[in-house]
């Protein structure tokens, strides 16, 4: 009988079974885990699929955890889908969906990546956990890794907010700040050491975790029941790649085991400082070359690097690459604040994207495309006053004075 899962290399094919391989390949190449359409069973995963269950481990005979009844969980996923209001206003298209990610329990699409991470780390006997952040994926570390009873150390780039370094301690979890580019060496130092679980993202070079990005496709699972079918285009914030290429892990599994009969064009949105695959798209190789820099307002993807799974997932979907200056991007977030979802700036680059690709005109009326909203901006309280309207005014002395401020509501 052929085993359910596996992990497999995504450079060579070589296959190893389930277990802490978190040096990858033999040939430097990440592991990512592998279903037996066959042995997922198919007619389970249907009725799960029409399921309203309480977290994505609804979904686990595509999840590499053997026993969902082990998992550390707290009701990630289930996250709510709904048209777009300000783009319908401004252009006319009723066929753009925000899937809004900010009410996971940390406020962020991270939460997906670490229920499925921590729960391997728990059942593989680690207690110590370690991960570099920009933010959001540290204090969902620190909040899972909570849960899991385990310990966990955060390096956070400087250019973090200090909220985040905050949360993580709430969570209990030791947050160290150093430099954006001084996370890496750290990260690689502690986690080459025993008992220590790296919650890496995928495809990080060194000790990386390959599970976490399971939980990332099961926003592909969720979009397929909430639309009744894939979407025609799927827009991903990106920085290092890892969510865009698990959302589209998700669509290819889903179209493997019979769920839907197509798979969406799936669309890297960048901002213009830290364009990295849309840079290696135009130059048209396999290899995604490091950015010499990376800058933007949108600090949760400014990556100088990305992984060559990301590039192809763009090609074999049929997607593309776009990017937006830091005034598009600001003004997406108000936007989007508008109709009642605060986003912090990187998330706010779906939209800002889309209404960019609305405005050269080239998604027709009849097309259904989903934005990925990632991350909450309440993480974020030093931009606030930036993209807060009308300005916070003292309250008035008399009542004169508040006649003429209400007067410009009548
Ligand atoms: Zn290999």
């Amino acid at each position: 009988m052929t085993h359910p899962r596996w992990l497999e290399c995504t450079a060579c094919g070589k296959t190893f079974p389930i277990g802490p391989m978190l040096s990858g390949c033999d040939c430097g190449g990440p592991l990512e885990v592998r279903y037996d359409p066959a042995a997922a069973d198919q007619s389970l995963v249907r009725s799960w699929l029409s399921a309203r269950d309480e977290s994505l481990w609804q979904y686990a005979p595509l999840l590499p955890l053997t026993d969902p009844a082990h998992a550390i969980t707290m009701g990630e996923g289930q996250t709510a889908l709904h048209p777009c209001e300000a783009l319908k206003r401004k252009y006319g298209h009723d066929g753009i969906f925000l899937k809004n990610e900010t009410i996971n329990p940390t406020w962020s699409h991270k939460d997906r990546y670490h229920t499925v991470a921590m729960s391997m780390a728990r059942a593989f006997g680690f207690s110590r956990a370690v991960t570099a952040s920009t933010g959001n994926h540290g204090i969902s570390a620190a909040a899972y890794a909570a849960r899991a009873g385990m310990a966990c150390v955060v390096f956070f780039a400087a250019e973090t907010s200090p909220a985040m370094w905050h949360l993580a301690g709430l969570y209990g979890a030791q947050a160290v700040v150093t430099s954006f580019d001084g996370r890496t060496p750290l990260v690689k130092d502690v986690a080459g050491r025993p008992g220590w679980y790296p919650a890496t993202g995928f495809g990080f070079r060194g000790p990386a975790d390959p599970f976490g990005i399971e939980g990332y496709k099961t926003i592909a699972f969720e979009l397929i029941r909430q639309m009744g079918g894939a979407p025609d285009a799927v827009l991903v914030p990106v920085g290092g790649g890892n969510l865009l290429y698990g959302i589209w892990k998700g669509f290819r599994e889903a179209k493997e085991v019979g769920l839907a009969p197509r798979t969406p064009r799936m669309v890297a949105c960048h901002a213009a400082g830290a364009n990295i695959l849309e840079r290696a798209l135009a130059l048209g190789g396999d290899d995604v070359p490091p950015l010499p820099d990376a800058f933007s307002i949108a600090t949760s993807t400014r990556e100088k690097t990305a992984g060559r799974y990301a590039l192809r997932a763009l090609r074999e979907s049929g997607g593309r690459a776009v990017s937006v200056e830091e005034d598009e991007i600001m003004a997406a977030v108000r936007m989007l604040g508008e109709e009642g979802v605060c986003a912090e700036t990187a998330s706010a680059l779906s939209v800002a994207c889309a209404g960019r690709l609305l405005r050269e005109g080239v998604i027709a009326p009849d097309e259904r495309m989903a934005c990925i909203i990632t991350s909450s901006g309440v993480k974020w309280p030093e931009l606030l006053p930036e993209v807060s309207r009308p300005p916070v005014r003292m309250a008035p002395g008399d009542t004169r004075r508040l006649e003429a401020l209400l007067a410009r509501f009548t």
